[in-house]
């Protein structure tokens, strides 16, 4: 697992590390809702761990034992805008 950080919020979410490297190589935008993780797919969803917990994580998970090979999810399109749901 990888962390990145939304560009709406700035919260810390954890992602697999294929999907972080695709973010990186692409330099584009990450938020929230481009989270495959349902559970913290919202700007509004507290964010799982500290930063410092996830520092930590982070500099110790290099080359984890958890191999959770879910397969990389491709997302074809970035950049579509998302007018749609939330305005509470
Ligand atoms: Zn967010």
């Amino acid at each position: 697992m990888r962390g990145v950080l939304c560009d709406d919020c700035d919260k810390w979410r954890r992602i697999p590390a294929t999907l972080a490297d695709q973010i990186d190589e692409k330099n584009c935008k990450w938020t929230c809702k481009d989270n495959n993780d349902k559970d913290f797919a919202d700007c509004s969803i507290p964010q799982e761990k500290s930063n410092a917990e996830i520092n930590e994580e982070l500099e110790i998970s290099d080359g984890s034992c958890e191999d959770d090979a879910r397969g990389a999810f491709l997302k074809s399109n970035p950049n579509q805008s998302t007018a749609s749901q939330q305005s509470s």
